[in-house]
């Protein structure tokens, strides 16, 4: 899951040296240990920078699964829109299984990539239930590796949108990265800088301590939002400066 085998002692120098945990008295940290312990210190500084989460709302894992489609590539907002129109011109998923692709196309415009996201949900309903309901209860069902499985094979689901599945509606420890979280553990020093968003979903399971990948996924989120911006982060501001492989020098403590 890491590039060095897991016993290999390394000291390299990022923003692990500023982890305030070690392995064993002070020996040399593995470098997924660092990392792990990278990770651990990002989540305690994020929970004190941003203090406690709003009630964890939920969905049924069908409404996620075409959320998480629509909001690929455009704003909250825009999805939020195109969801509302979706369930307002179709207030079943047997009837946005059945209509035209044209009308599905009509109802989600304000999403942006309409022509590509209408086939795709249209497909994944019709592959569903050819004649109840279509819905995704079974995944209560199956284990995270079997229910992950499950939703990428259906073409335009990726690792990132099938762990929003789980962890959004499912309520599973599963850490989808998008691409503020990416960039953001790049910077860190959490992953390494040129890895691709597959291999950081598989890696990333080793470093998320348990039972955080909600709050950190949020928070990481917000922070890429407003503070770790991909062209000019502000790291005098960030509350993970102490702590980042890639802070400007004087934006340190
Ligand atoms: S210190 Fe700068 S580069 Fe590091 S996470 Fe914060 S804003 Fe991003």
């Amino acid at each position: 899951m890491i590039d060095e085998p897991s016993g290999r002692r390394t000291h390299r120098r990022t923003g692990h040296d500023t982890a305030s945990e070690t392995s064993g008295g002070g020996a040399a940290l593995t470098e997924g240990d660092a990392r792990a312990a990278l990770m651990r210190e990002v989540d305690r500084l994020l929970e004190a920078h941003f203090g406690p989460l709003d009630p964890r709302p939920s969905a049924p894992p069908l409404d996620v699964l075409v959320q998480t489609i629509l909001s690929q590539n455009t704003t909250d907002t825009n999805t939020r829109r195109a969801f509302r129109n979706l369930r307002a011109a179709f207030p079943t998923w047997s009837l946005v299984r059945d209509a035209p692709a044209s009308a599905i196309e009509d109802a989600i415009r304000s999403a942006g990539l309409a022509r590509t996201k209408a086939p795709r949900i249209r497909r994944i309903l019709r592959a569903l239930d050819a004649a109840g309901d279509p819905t995704l209860a079974s995944l209560s069902q199956m284990g995270d590796g079997a229910a992950l499985a499950y939703l990428e094979s259906f073409t335009g689901v990726g690792p990132k949108t099938a762990r929003c599945v789980l962890l959004f509606a499912l309520g599973r420890d599963v850490f989808p990265i998008d691409t503020h979280i990416l960039r953001i553990l790049r910077r860190l020093g959490a992953l390494p800088p040129d890895v691709g968003a597959a291999r950081a979903h598989r890696e990333v399971v080793a470093l998320v301590p348990r039972g955080r990948a909600y709050a950190l996924h949020l928070r990481l989120i917000a922070l890429g939002r407003r503070v770790c911006r991909p062209a000019k982060p502000s790291c005098g501001e960030c509350p993970l400066r102490a702590a980042c492989a890639h802070a400007k020098p004087d934006a340190r403590p």
